[in-house]
């Protein structure tokens, strides 16, 4: 098994020539089966003898890659799609040749410290202090939740006596944010948002005074605004939220997963003014940042408090703890961690910032002129101008199961992967417009099907 043989290298080159392939072509949509489809195509693969290494590469080719969707594929604009560079998905080969331990500088310094850059071009497009820093993490999911407990680990050293701990957050938050609260066994205070879905500081102070004078044991220890909600893409009054929670000595916790990215693209960057008030945010490469699967930017204004709330303390690891060394481990919910950062960094080295802002008002120009064909289409109605690249949108008459047999018959046909969501209790389509690779035409060809 650990012998490079004959029969390796062969193998090396196939896989090597497939992914080649992968990386230049436009790939098929594809789609799921179930789980008896496949079973009646691959069978049982895990046996005493293994089936070797180039039957089981065919079995991954002819049947396995074909039932899952292409995220990258153009008019995959569902949830958020996957838009990783060439050179991010081909640097992800070398980190996965490269046995590379991104958890503790002693062992992986060189692959910590090129994340590490990579996490300050974004700390410093939101304006944190030079003594930030964080991790890349899973997904969004982890940074919000890694984010929280940090923030609670402050709270509960300043504060006691509190006998039930809160997050804050608008009623259109991400579903990551009531999942944490679940995690953690704490409390929510889902806060309505204004008549465009954006919360206000004005009335998340209101809502935590009102709270906290009808509870006074209990204390609301992080809001948490959105910059850049999944399903519509709009953006919290940042400076207001953030000002809000200063003013009550509150946590301030950024949730960038998707919208963040667009730090980096001058015609929107005033929308996420007072971010630079953030004590913690995220940002998914993996979403908008042109990254492969899986990477979530984590970054602390003051990681010290991080640290002391993550790390973890055991016999064999004392010989990692040395203050002038940055253990990427101690700032997550995590321990062992690959270094997922790298394909990013890599990408973003090679190819310089302003590719990355070119690329990024690419795809939201795409978003605008989609948003102008929507306005203008007879039987559709556009839900308002996009925020960021999210374009969301009604077919007039249409039932939610008219919206899914849409949805499946497009899929089916092998056209894009568009599913229905919902806003203010109805069904709606949404564009997600991530990838540069998704041109006008790709946007019409769907619209036809309208
Ligand atoms: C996607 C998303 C998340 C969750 O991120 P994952 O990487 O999917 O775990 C959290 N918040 C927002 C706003 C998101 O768009």
């Amino acid at each position: 098994m650990h012998e490079f043989t004959k029969e390796v290298e062969e193998l090396a080159q196939e896989i090597l020539d497939y992914s080649l392939v992968r990386l230049r072509t436009d790939p098929p949509l594809d789609g799921p089966k179930t789980p008896e489809e496949l079973y009646a195509l691959a069978g049982n693969t895990i046996t005493a003898k293994g089936l070797g290494g180039h039957e089981t590469f065919a079995l991954f080719k002819d049947v396995l890659a074909l039932a899952c969707i292409s995220t990258d594929h153009p008019r995959y604009l569902a949830f958020i799609p996957s838009a990783p560079s060439e050179y991010a998905n081909l640097f992800d080969l070398v980190v996965g040749a490269s046995a590379l331990y991104g958890g503790s500088w002693l062992e992986g310094a060189g692959a910590v410290f090129a994340e590490n850059q990579a996490l300050k071009w974004i700390s410093d497009l939101a304006g944190l202090p030079e003594s930030s820093g964080g991790v890349f993490v899973q997904g969004g999911t982890i940074g919000n939740l890694s984010a929280l407990v940090a923030a609670r680990f402050h709270a509960r050293e300043k504060y006691p006596d509190v006998t039930r701990w809160v997050v804050a957050a608008s009623a259109e938050a991400h579903s990551s944010i009531a999942s944490a609260a679940a995690v953690m066994d704490i409390s929510t205070l889902f806060i309505k948002p204004n008549e465009k879905g954006s919360m206000q500081g004005a009335e998340v102070a209101s809502a935590i005074d009102q709270y906290h004078s009808e509870n006074p044991t209990h204390r609301v220890f992080a809001i948490v605004a959105t910059a850049g909600t999944t399903n519509l893409g709009i953006i919290d009054d940042l400076s207001g939220v953030g000002s809000a929670a200063q003013a009550r000595d509150i946590w301030f916790h950024v949730d960038g997963a998707y919208g963040l990215a667009a730090l980096c693209a001058p015609s929107v960057r005033p929308l996420f003014a007072g971010v630079e008030k953030a004590d913690s945010l995220i940002v998914d490469p993996h979403k908008w940042l042109f990254a492969p699967f899986d990477a979530c930017a984590l970054i602390y204004r003051d990681p010290t408090i991080a640290k002391r709330a993550h790390i973890q303390k055991a016999s064999y690891l004392e010989t990692l703890e040395d203050e002038n060394e940055w253990n990427p481990s101690d700032y997550a919910i995590h321990l062992t961690r690959r270094a997922r950062g790298l394909p990013f960094w890599f990408s973003l080295a090679a190819h310089g910032t302003d590719e990355y802002s070119a690329a990024m008002e690419h795809t939201m120009d795409v978003a605008r002129g989609a948003a102008e064909l929507i306005r203008n289409h007879p039987r559709l109605t556009l839900l308002g101008d996009p925020a960021l690249s999210v374009v969301a949108f009604t077919r007039n008459g249409w039932t939610a199961s008219q919206y899914q047999e849409w949805s499946d018959k497009l899929l089916a046909d092998q056209i894009g992967f568009v599913t229905p969501s919902a806003h203010k209790g109805q069904p709606i389509l949404r564009f997600a417009i991530v990838n540069p690779w998704t041109k006008m035409a790709d946007i019409e060809e769907i619209l036809a099907t309208l």
